[in-house]
């Protein structure tokens, strides 16, 4: 506890009486190490006024003051000083995690500043509330019950802007949100190579989301029974009816079913329109299980997520069906711009790309790791555009080819990517800044016109920003460029404390 709390007022004083300046407060709390200033005399010459803004009422008054029946509870915590409430919650009469429904809608900054202290203070090192960690000027009132909880900050990663990349005839800024140094300059690059050849297009291929659950039943017979329901056509217009009640946007595309013993795994897959879609579709999956339910009732759902997905694991089966969205962009780039532009020739290029890429990636057994760092781009795009992070695991699988085109003076190179698991409504897509970023791409929220279409843009650009980071690494490798493009950009020792910088001899591969 800090010392300021041992400290007592013994003036009773009615308590609207107290013109409390919570602001003051507020500066001594964010600043604890700073002095107090000089207390009242003792000769009893300050006013109640100023003993409240240098010393804490005494934890009986603060919970008289907590508990009163006759008020809310925000508005007896407005009464009490930042302080006071962290003297509150160290004595157990208010919960840390409920500081945003206690304080209110309007006091949402107040609650993460006294949760910093309360976690600080009980912390070994207790320096989260005096450190870096940015907690001011942030839009809590999306985060609250949607993104996040126990919030005490957020955490800032550079944005940079690769490119500009012409998609499908469209100029897109490439924003990425990255500490990797050479990331997005690497990128750039390869964007330059692919406006030279007149830009990417790309193809939809798919476009799905997928749910599996688990469920049991007693004998194999009986699974094997439910299994050929599903697969009917009577079966699957009963659950895909079930299914779409949920959402005007979850359209039921295919049911796949399998059996391990007397366990059953149906993998659903849907539209979800703008939204990557695990919300929706687990809402719709619940639903036709219920129906389902009603023809076996000696079914048992284990779980709604039985990884038949599969979601934020490595699994084949992504890698074969898909899921999210599924791109495949392509390009040709004259032999001139490989030559002046990635510094390399279209030969090199291909053979790496077959070493490295393909049998390389063989040789280690890879599935859907055919690309030199499809992940990285993929990551920083994420990360800027609000997706989900954890997602990166099956949304980054890739293969990258690259063949000599027109007689063998040009390079044709594409990337396929399965599952590009991406939305532009709900998740993180809703905080302020990464809508900035998706307003910058024009994908902001749901498409006017067409439900998914933004969703689908905005895949489509990372298959493109992805093609271009495959093919600038690819050149570094074939020129040996790798140690010198890293000596340029990413060896700032100025800024960066010695003990927390990796060796990262530019992008990772
Ligand atoms: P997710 O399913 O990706 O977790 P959410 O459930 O958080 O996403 O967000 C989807 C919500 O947004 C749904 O309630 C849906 O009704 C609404 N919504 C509005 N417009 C669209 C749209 N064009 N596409 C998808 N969802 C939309």
């Amino acid at each position: 506890m800090s010392t300021l709390t041992a400290q007592s007022s013994t003036t009773t004083t009615s308590f609207s009486a107290h013109a409390l300046d919570l602001k003051l407060k507020q500066v001594r709390l964010a600043h604890p190490e700073q002095s107090l200033p000089s207390p009242p005399s003792s000769n009893g010459a300050s006013s109640p006024v100023e003993r409240d803004y240098f010393y804490l009422r005494s934890l009986k008054e603060c919970v008289e003051i907590y508990e009163d029946e006759n008020r809310g509870k925000s508005e007896s915590l407005a009464m009490l000083s930042d302080e006071e409430v962290v003297l509150l919650a160290d004595n157990g009469k208010v919960a840390p995690h409920a500081l945003e429904k206690l304080f209110g809608m309007n006091e949402l900054e107040r609650a993460v500043r006294v949760r910093r202290a309360i976690i600080s203070r009980s912390s070994a090192t207790k320096t989260l509330e005096s450190s870096s960690i940015p907690y001011e000027n942030y839009d809590y009132s999306r985060v609250i019950g949607a993104c996040c909880e126990n919030v005490v900050g957020y955490i800032p990663i550079p944005l940079g802007v690769a490119g500009p990349l012409n998609v499908d005839g469209t100029s897109f800024p490439i924003p990425m949100a990255t500490a990797e140094g050479t990331l997005v300059a690497s990128t750039s690059r390869g964007c330059k190579a692919l406006n030279a050849g007149g830009g990417v297009s790309t193809v939809l291929v798919g476009d799905a989301m997928t749910r599996g659950p688990a469920i049991d039943f007693p004998s194999i017979k009986v699974a094997a029974q439910a299994k050929a329901w599903v697969d009917s056509a009577e079966g699957y217009a009963e659950m895909k009816a079930a299914f779409e009640s949920t959402s005007r946007f979850a359209k039921l595309k295919s049911l796949k079913t399998a059996m391990a013993g007397r366990t059953m795994y149906i993998r659903f897959a849907t539209t979800t329109g703008d939204a990557m879609g695990m919300n929706m579709i687990s809402k719709g999956t619940e639903k036709a299980l219920d129906a389902m339910q009603a023809r076996f009732p000696s079914m048992v759902v284990l779980a709604l997520s039985g990884n038949y997905c599969t979601d934020k694991k490595p699994a084949a089966i992504n890698w074969i069906e898909g899921r999210g969205k599924s791109v495949v962009a392509e390009a040709v780039i004259p032999g001139h711009v490989v030559k002046t532009v990635l510094k390399t020739t279209v030969g090199d290029l291909c053979n790496l790309n077959v070493k490295k890429n393909l049998i390389g990636s063989a040789m280690a057994g890879s599935i859907g790791g055919f690309n030199a760092h499809a992940s990285n781009i993929l990551t920083a795009i994420f990360l800027a555009t609000g997706q989900d992070p954890a997602q990166n695991v099956e949304s980054s699988m890739c293969m990258t080819l690259m063949e000599p085109t027109n007689n063998g003076e040009d390079l044709l190179c594409s990337v396929t990517m399965p599952c590009i698991e991406v939305g532009t409504v709900g998740g993180g897509t809703v905080l302020a800044a990464q809508q900035g970023v998706l307003e910058m791409l024009g994908v902001k929220g749901a498409h006017p016109q067409h439900p998914g279409k933004n969703a689908q843009t905005l895949a489509r650009v990372i298959a493109s920003a992805v093609l271009a980071g495959e093919l600038s690494l690819l050149s570094a490798l074939a020129a040996g460029h790798l140690i010198k493009a890293h000596m340029a950009h990413n060896r700032s020792q100025v800024t960066t404390p010695a003990a927390s910088v990796p060796v990262t001899p530019g992008p990772r591969v």
